[in-house]
């Protein structure tokens, strides 16, 4: 079983985040993490930014994954909440409903996973930072389960859905702190040596979701 920690923000294009790209590497390295995905509010890495980083993980072998965590909203529902996505090549700029994003994505090849659907927001109209019971209405490629901000409430509804909807689950720290890398992990059952497996595997749901895999 390899351990990815799949949702995680760097100070470099989130500022709320904390964590120093280098020391993100070496924490994951240390946790004998296999790979990491890096996933910054509306920004993917840059090509050439992230190739400077990969130089810094190849030496230890950690796989890395170039992702983005995007905003999703509609006239209809205001903030219809937060999705993972991998195999988009740009930052996905602009405007869209939880709908078109997943339109977007697929019509790319990538694969889009509702992030922490189920966190409860602190207060407002919107209920859930995530998307809540919408994930019903869309095509998704996987549930983030294992999260910091989903209790166990928020958990056996991500597990209902997943069995209800046929999908996969995640886990993923979401790490703004370097001490908060690997508190949550994907497992995959078969070799990953880079996005491609990465996402193939997602897709057939040969993953399994783990908290605290590293202090349990
Ligand atoms: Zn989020
Ligand atoms: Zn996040």
């Amino acid at each position: 079983m390899q351990a990815f920690d799949l949702h995680l923000h760097t100070k470099i294009f989130s500022d709320c985040s904390f964590i120093e790209p280098a020391e993100l590497i070496q924490r994951a390295v240390q946790l004998g993490l296999r790979g990491i995905a890096l996933t910054e509010h509306g920004v993917r890495w840059p090509d050439e930014k992230f190739d400077e980083l990969r130089r810094l993980a190849d030496p230890h072998g950690l796989i890395l994954i170039n992702g983005q965590e995007i905003l999703a909203s509609s006239p209809r529902n205001g903030m219809e909440g937060e999705f993972l996505v991998f195999g988009v090549r740009k930052s996905m700029v602009g405007s869209f409903s939880a709908g078109e994003l997943v339109e977007r994505v697929h019509g790319e090849g990538g694969i889009v996973i509702a992030a922490h659907p189920y966190k409860l927001s602190r207060g407002g109209k919107h209920h859930y930072y995530g998307a809540g019971n919408l994930i019903y209405e869309l095509s998704l490629d996987a549930l983030e389960l294992c999260h910091p901000g989903h209790n166990e409430r928020a958990m056996a509804k991500v597990r209902k859905a997943m069995e209800d909807l046929g999908l996969p689950g995640t886990g993923s720290s979401d790490a703004h702190k370097v001490f908060e890398v690997g508190s949550f992990v994907t497992l995959f059952a078969n070799e990953i040596r880079g996005e491609e497996d990465f996402i193939r595997e997602i897709r057939r749901g040969r993953i399994e979701a783990r908290k605290n895999p590293f202090n349990p």
